[in-house]
């Protein structure tokens, strides 16, 4: 019996059963029902208990044999099923019987099985002895395929113990095996091997190159669960580099193959990781729907490291939602007595949630004490990359609260001292590594000490370790763009392996340039070095976007003179070419007798113009032209324009580079300047912190701004309440209130349907002049989440909101959006809305977090009546006799029928 068939050979055997009907053989339906357990496990269970009922008649040793394989079958789909008790001891009476028969395939079998429970189980040195025992039964056997197979476990196994031992034993193996034609089986164990080695490693070019083989030869072989553990693991990945949207899309994918099987293992893993994606797009309730159907899933698997993660990702969800009480819950669950101990570094994880929560709900010598026996966990396991977090910990928990110095402090706090240690955990090599938070933090702590000469030095070690992870972010988009090419091109391509390789040796050179002159140089002699030009040309969109000016130009070895068109040149290739940012290409009939467009220059036959964009901005043109006929195929095609494309992402860089190093200097200069230094630099430091409280794409201030700002803000209009209810009888305070307004645009994932995400990013930078327009320069404008929009009104009347609402929707509503040259895309928006102090007689009653979540259920309302529209959540006269206040953000609806809550709205409420 094979341990798995290909599909064709699958595909062979069922259609020989079902065509003999009544007369298929026995043998024939235990085979069938055995390829089936992954396949479909409901048919191959009603198979199986068929089959065992004729064969229960027959005491001959093929009959027992034939039993023994059903009653495996059914053991591994209780496996599947998480029931690993029931698995485990069917498995356990299977290896006598097989022994008696002498059956050494299903002893084999029988091995591995357990060795899946025991990694299910987490228990890692019970799977590496099933696996030994798998390997000598497959040896024993004298069968290839099972030999291989249980060596290939073994190596990946190895694996996650010990990545450089396992790569050094088992890599030249397993690259030697993928040479060679295998079973797909194999395949799949080689690729999977790779991939995981890759990922760890980083190495997300190889992770997407070999995971998109792995997928097609695991569906060949029927390995289901396998596919979809895989294409999981392909949208983490993908969430390495950023890319949410793949991410959810392999995800999603591995959902829907995941969700008929109804496995929990592999069901609970998608969840988990869709969850992971959706809380880090501050998508809270749809992760928190995710790890709820997830972790019951996961509950037979409590000792699992995927459970295990279920629980992490809870605590980390609960702290994103600022519950401090249910984070605690969750970091105590962890400890709760398992099978197995939990790894390491999720535990690890885990009591710096304990330690951060418990100080957040006022429990510091607790928080203290947790996170000091992290400290002592992480140097007794000599785990040098945790020690850093361990010790940032402790600096937090001081920043927080006033506790006793620690006995050997040298810095001029606590919380100095505990950064500086943090900061030293990292060797002079992992310098690099450093995470610009970090020395983000250290600058905070020295403004707030008063050294701003400090502070100013750390805040640029800040943006220069900021500088770095953009660069990794630069590489990684690149890593997508090859991506996209290898998947969406790779037909064409495959043919000229050696071509992508090249283009991606160019790729790395180009965009490894950060000054301008230095990328053209480049393009140029690698335009020369692939494809047949006369002319390279590069052509740069002037700041007002008005004009198209020669960035760089030569022609057969000639720099090209200046040159320039406006954009509104009727007939110009280059301003075709920007203004419709869409690639032209022109051949000329020789026989025409056209003109030469430019003066000065060749006679051009064929020409390409490629337009040059980075995110959603164009940036300018580039064009390459032949004084020959035809120059330019497809080929020639793909290849410009994958140069085109890292000719964007360099030119980019570049000049955000010119831009940074622009301001450093000027920075440097007005520094000099002043007398005041110690003033000039605090104004240095503060100008270098702005950057890291603002959202790159829009421009707009990120949740970390409000996080930081908006205390002064609550504490200055909560003592005007204050005095207030001091002197009942003076007036009411005027122009103390705070606006808190959730801006969500409707039915914003079809833009990125339907125009793709280029599309929908311009899109939410257009947001930020809709939001402008709308609002003071004095309120604060946050982008909140992906296309959620927080809008704060500073020093105004509750009275003023619906207004204000009004004023935000109308301005999305009433005019289009500019998704591309010549495309516009009408949108609106729903916007939800409260106000802090949200009860005024009890101004500290609800918090701005609890505001900004009744602000939350108003949108959704505010959905759910149609969009388009605003609804505004407010106490009535009622609320302030409320017991629970809770109640109002669990239930605002049934809390509106009760008289608790009033709701505003623009149009009646259905
Ligand atoms: P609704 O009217 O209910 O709000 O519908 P919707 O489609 O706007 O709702 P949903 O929240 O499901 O979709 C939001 C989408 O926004 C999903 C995500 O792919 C996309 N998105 C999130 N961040 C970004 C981003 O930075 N750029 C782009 N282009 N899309 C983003
Ligand atoms: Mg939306
Ligand atoms: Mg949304």
């Amino acid at each position: 019996m094979d341990l798995f068939l290909s599909d064709e050979e699958y595909a062979k055997l069922d259609a020989a059963v079902v065509s003999a009907g009544a007369r298929a053989g026995i043998a024939e339906r235990v085979a069938l029902a055995w390829h089936l357990r992954e396949r479909d496990s409901g048919r191959a269970r009603r198979l199986a208990e068929q089959a065992l009922a004729e064969l229960s008649e027959s005491n001959d040793q093929r009959s027992a044999r034939l039993r023994l394989r059903l009653q495996l079958l059914l053991a591994e789909c209780h496996w599947l099923f998480a029931e690993l008790d029931l698995a485990e001891a069917q498995a356990r009476t299977i290896i006598p019987a097989a022994r008696t028969l002498s059956d050494v395939l299903i002893l084999a079998d029988a091995h591995l099985l357990l060795a899946h429970i025991a990694g299910d189980r987490g228990d890692l040195p019970g799977r590496c002895a099933e696996l030994d025992a798998t390997a000598a039964m497959a040896v024993g056997s004298g069968d290839d395929f099972r030999m291989e197979f249980a060596q290939l476990c073994i190596a990946h196994a190895a694996l996650r113990q010990n990545i450089a031992s396992a790569s050094a034993q088992w890599g030249a193996h397993v690259r030697d095996l993928l040479a060679k034609p295998v079973h797909p089986a194999l395949h799949v164990m080689c690729n999977e091997f790779l991939t995981f080695e890759a990922l760890q490693t980083s190495d997300f070019a190889t992770v997407f190159r070999v995971c998109s083989h792995t997928v097609s030869a695991l569906k060949r072989a029927g390995m289901v669960r396998q596919i979809a553990l895989s294409m999981t693991m392909l949208g983490v990945a993908f969430a390495n580099l950023n890319d949410d949207t793949q991410a959810l899309e392999w995800m999603q994918r591995s959902l829907e193959l995941a969700r008929p099987t109804g496995w929990p293992l592999v069901l609970g893993n998608a969840l988990l990781q869709v969850s992971s994606v959706q809380r880090s797009l501050g998508q809270f309730e749809a992760a928190q729907a995710a790890l709820d159907e997830a972790l019951p899933l996961l509950a037979p698997l409590q000792s699992s490291r995927t459970y295990a993660l279920g629980l992490v990702y809870l605590a980390e969800l609960q702290r994103d939602l600022k519950q401090p009480a249910a984070a605690l819950e969750a970091a105590r669950q962890f400890d709760a007595p398992a099978a197995a101990p939990r790894p390491l570094d999720l535990r690890l994880h885990m009591m710096a949630v304990e330690a951060l929560s418990l100080s957040e709900l006022g429990r510091p010598q607790e928080a203290l004490a947790a996170a000091h026996a992290a400290l002592q966990l992480v140097r007794e396991a000599d785990l040098p990359l945790h020690l850093s977090d361990a010790l940032q910990t402790l600096a937090t928990l001081y920043s927080q609260h006033d506790l006793p110095a620690p006995p050997d402090m040298q810095a001029a706090s606590p919380s100095l001292h505990y950064l500086l240690l943090s900061l030293a955990a990292f060797s002079p090599e992992q310098q690099s590594s450093v995470p610009p938070s970090v020395f983000d933090a250290i600058a905070a702590e020295y403004a707030k000490l008063g050294d701003h000469a400090q502070a100013y030095a750390y805040a640029q070690k800040a943006r220069a370790a900021s500088e770095a992870v953009h660069k990794q972010d630069v590489s990684k988009r690149l890593i997508l763009l090859e991506t996209k090419f290898h998947t969406e091109r790779g037909e064409l391509l495959s043919q000229t392996s050696a071509t992508l390789e090249r283009l991606s040796q160019i790729g790395q050179e180009i965009t490894g340039h950060l000054q301008e002159q230095a990328v053209y140089d480049t393009l140029d002699h690698n335009v020369h070095g692939l494809l047949r030009a006369n002319h390279f040309s590069v052509y740069l969109l002037d700041a007002a976007g008005e004009n198209l000016l020669l960035a760089y130009g030569a022609e057969d070895g000639r720099r090209l003179a200046s040159f320039s068109a406006p954009m509104s040149h009727p007939t110009a290739n280059i301003v075709r070419c920007a203004a419709q940012r869409r690639e032209v290409f022109i051949e000329v009939d020789p026989s025409s007798g056209k003109n030469n467009p430019i003066p000065g220059t060749l006679q051009t036959l064929s020409a390409m113009f490629m337009p040059l964009i980075s995110g959603e901005q164009l940036l300018g043109v580039m064009s390459i032209q032949s004084t020959q006929a035809h120059a330019y195929a497809d080929r020639e095609r793909l290849i410009f324009r994958s140069l085109a494309a890292y000719g964007a992402i360099a030119i980019d860089n570049a000049q955000n580079y010119r831009r940074l190093e622009a301001t450093l200097v000027s920075l440097h200069q007005a520094q000099a300047e002043v007398l005041d230094k110690n003033q000039e630099l605090e104004r240095a430091y503060q100008s270098l912190k702005d950057i890291s409280l603002t959202d790159p794409l829009t421009g707009l201030r990120n949740r970390r701004f409000l996080e930081q700002n908006l205390a002064g803000e609550i504490s200055q209009c909560l003592r005007h309440y204050e005095d207030w209810r001091r002197h009942p009888e003076q007036p009411a305070p005027q122009d103390a209130d705070l606006i808190f307004l959730l801006v969500d645009i409707d039915h914003f994932k079809r833009v990125n349907d339907d125009w793709g995400h280029p599309a929908g990013d311009a899109v939410l930078v257009q947001m930020r002049a809709r939001l402008q327009q709308a609002c003071r320069d004095s309120d604060y404008l946050v982008r909140w989440g992906g296309e959620e929009f927080l809008v704060v009104a500073r020093a105004t009347n509750a009275s003023a909101a619906p207004d204000f609402a009004e004023r935000i929707r109308a301005a999305v509503a009433q005019q289009p959006f500019d998704i591309e040259a010549a495309a516009r895309l009408a949108l609106t928006c729903s916007v939800g809305f409260a106000t802090l102090p949200f009860v005024p007689s009890q101004p500290e009653r609800l918090d701005w977090q609890q505001v900004v979540g009744l602000a939350d259920q108003a949108l959704y309302m505010a959905k759910r009546s149609g969009r388009n529209t605003w609804v505004g959540l407010s106490a009535t006269a009622q609320t302030p006799t409320l017991g629970d206040i809770s109640e109002l953000l669990l239930s605002p609806q049934a809390s509106a029928n009760a008289g608790w809550l009033r709701i505003e709205s623009m149009r009646p409420m259905a």
